[in-house]
């Protein structure tokens, strides 16, 4: 079983092989849906009271989608479709963005899909270039940690046993991480292609994970909440505003965890 206390942490964009022992995850997760993964040997001694916390990173420690959302909105003004209605233009988008994979340059190929089959107007390459650029330069956008995420992760890394989870592109979910400066927190960084039923298996089986005292801590029903509680995890689902429509979902709760829904990131000091 994993034990923390001190933490020892490489450089989050060293990518030189870090020396993880026999029981390496790396190796087993490089071949299936986990395509980085960043372990930290834990120092502690005396007795074990803690939890595991799998916390989600976009849009629970820092704002993510509200970038998207302001390209969305610049995309719709640029297109400027005499009859589509701005949630219609996005539905068509969204079924687009299905078809894609996740961070700015999947992002961008999906606006200029979408702009390709919705102009009324004949398709100039300097169009398709402005907005390709709307989406590409996401990537670029200011660091903006949720408030009070820092003074939480701070409260609860001595307490307990963090593991970042998130999905995505894997060079822009590092540089995020990065850019955060929250990875000193964590003394497990996981990125993952998708976060869905096999993936948290793959995980409680890897990470040896006590279903009874581990929680997933997200802001997405689909990607957080939904598939750990139904592998029987426990969950804290924290809504945010700005959430992705399509990581939006009843919540059923199947499964034996507990759920617990907070206002905010920083409600989790009253039950952690
Ligand atoms: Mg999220």
């Amino acid at each position: 079983m994993l034990t923390s206390g001190k933490v020892l942490l490489p450089p989050l964009l060293d990518t030189s092989p870090v020396d993880r022992g026999p029981s390496s995850l790396s190796m087993k997760f490089a071949c299936s849906k986990v395509v980085y993964h960043q372990c930290v040997k834990h120092i502690y001694e005396g007795p074990d009271m803690r939890q595991h916390l799998l916390i989600d990173a976009d849009d629970t420690l820092w704002e993510n989608n509200i970038y998207f959302e302001q390209a969305i909105e610049d995309f719709i003004d640029f297109l400027n479709h005499s009859s589509l209605k701005p949630h219609e233009v996005r539905t068509v988008l969204d079924e687009i963005e299905l078809t894609q994979g996740y961070g700015s340059a999947s992002f961008a190929r999906s606006l200029r899909e979408c702009y390709i089959r919705l102009a009324e107007k004949e398709v100039r390459d300097e169009d398709l270039e402005r907005v390709v650029y709307l989406g590409e330069q996401i990537i670029h956008h200011p660091m903006q940690v949720i408030a009070g995420v820092k003074e939480t992760l701070a409260y609860l890394s001595p307490r307990h046993l963090l593991i970042l989870l998130t999905k995505g592109h894997e060079e822009e979910q590092k540089l995020k991480i990065e850019n955060s400066g929250l990875g000193i927190y964590f003394g497990d960084t996981i990125i993952v292609e998708e976060k869905n039923v096999d993936t948290y298996n793959q995980l409680v089986t890897e990470l040896d994970l006590d279903l009874e005292n581990t929680w997933m801590i997200g802001n997405s029903p689909r990607s957080d909440i939904n598939p750990a509680l139904k592998v029987g995890l426990n969950a804290v689902y924290i809504p945010h505003l700005h959430t992705w429509g399509l990581e939006k979902q009843d919540i059923p709760h199947e499964g034996k965890g507990r759920l617990l829904t907070l206002d905010a990131f920083t409600e989790l000091r009253n039950h952690f």
